[in-house]
């Protein structure tokens, strides 16, 4: 039999993988399964940007490149955020790897010694904490509260703050919860960590561009300079572009961090993709107009999906200002009883029920650290989101 590596061994498969199989499994039974749960956005990569790796593979450019990123590459990126943060990059800070994922991946295996923790608000994306621990640390998880929107407070930071503390983790506007962090929100955050000169920031702005109404996206390199050097923000082309198959994402920080994730980089992959990083050179510094028309449409299918739940009797979900995420409480669905006689006592239970009873995958809270909620991801068709909104509504008026 496999002895697994005891860094593996804390480390559970993802839960959301487990509902999509469930519900991929009900699907070729015949079922019309809506599944939205899915961290990805609906619409195609552009083709512009097909067209732009198509031709680099003409031009010969699929040999290794420049271990973390073309220099033509890292043009791009100092230009996006000169464009969109007002923030000046060398080249020498700025790193290229296979995803955000593995940005992240390469700055805690590159900075975390056994023991050394990294403050993770919760809710949130699980794959920090488990990097975090496959790196060898301890993520401190602090529970952000659903009235204060989600947020991390200045005073949950100081108290969480100890001398092992390496990173703060932060993720704006949120997976899960859509949560958003504006000028405001950051600012006494920022005066903690500038208390602290141990502390590091790892600011994940991966939903950068998704944002509605009247919010502001700011990034806090770009907000308080002092901390520049112990900042790195990630980003990437995933989720702006419909671009999750290409596996391009990126880190700017200080140059020694820089240095040190290439280290880890040189050892597991290498370069990112030739042909993805000529596909995101277009995507970045090409024409930008497709946004403002995709984040359009993701507002309006966030209102159907924020107007639907709250018409439920026991469903309250606030309107979140970014992403493509819900994050609803169904602490008044809890204790009713299934049609079936079954008790629902908690998010899982609920979501187990939806998926049996009404063919609709959704994400319970438990898989982000914050219970009773449960996420919806909101990246489908809008007849998906009706037909989904009027199933859930169906299901909890059977439930007594
Ligand atoms: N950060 C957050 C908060 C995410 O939700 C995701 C993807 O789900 C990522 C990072 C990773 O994105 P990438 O595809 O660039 O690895």
């Amino acid at each position: 039999p496999l002895r697994s590596a005891a860094r593996i061994a804390a480390i559970g498969v993802s839960e959301i993988l487990d509902i999509g199989a469930r519900a991929a499994a009900m699907r070729k039974d015949g079922h019309h399964v809506i599944v939205l749960a899915a961290g990805e956005p609906d619409f195609d990569t552009p083709d512009t940007v097909k067209e732009a790796a198509w031709k680099a593979m003409q031009r010969g450019e699929t040999k290794y490149t420049a271990l973390d990123g073309s220099p033509a590459m890292k043009e791009a990126i100092r230009e996006k955020f000169r464009r969109d943060n007002g923030l000046d990059f060398a080249g020498s800070e700025i790193s290229v790897a296979s995803g955000a994922k593995q940005v992240i991946y390469n700055a805690f295996m590159a900075t975390l010694d056994p023991g050394d923790e990294v403050i993770v608000p919760t809710p949130y994306w699980t794959s920090y904490a488990d990097i975090i621990r496959i790196a060898g640390g301890v993520p401190v998880l602090v529970a952000c509260d659903a009235t204060n929107g989600f947020r991390l407070t200045a005073q949950q930071l100081h108290q969480a703050i100890t001398p092992a503390t390496r990173w703060l983790m932060l993720n704006s506007p949120s997976n899960p919860t859509g949560a958003t962090y504006s000028e405001a929100d950051y600012r006494p955050l920022l005066d903690v960590l500038l208390k602290h000169p141990h502390v590091w920031l790892l600011a994940d702005d991966i939903y950068e561009h998704i944002v509605y109404d009247d919010f502001r996206f700011v990034t806090p390199a770009a907000l308080e300079p002092a901390l520049r050097d112990r900042i790195l923000t990630v980003n990437g082309v995933s989720k702006a572009y419909a671009m999750t198959g290409w596996r391009i994402g990126y880190g700017a920080g200080p140059m020694a961090l820089i240095k040190a994730m290439a280290v880890v980089q040189s050892q597991s992959t290498s370069n990112p993709s030739s042909v993805s990083q000529a596909a995101a050179i277009e995507a970045l510094t090409g024409p930008q107009d497709y946004l403002a028309e995709r984040r359009d449409s993701f507002r309006i299918r966030r209102d159907l999906v924020v107007d639907g739940l709250n018409a439920i009797d026991g469903i309250d979900c606030s309107r979140p200002e970014g992403a493509f995420y819900t994050f609803a409480s169904c602490a008044g669905i809890l204790g009713r009883m299934t049609p079936q006689g079954r008790k629902i006592e908690t998010d899982r239970d609920f979501c187990a029920y939806l998926l049996e009873e009404t063919k609709v995958a959704v994400v319970p809270g438990s898989a982000f650290g914050a219970s009773p909620f449960f996420r919806i991801s909101y990246a489908t068709t809008q007849d998906e989101l009706r037909e989904a909104m009027a199933r859930i509504a169906a299901a909890c008026d059977a439930l007594v």
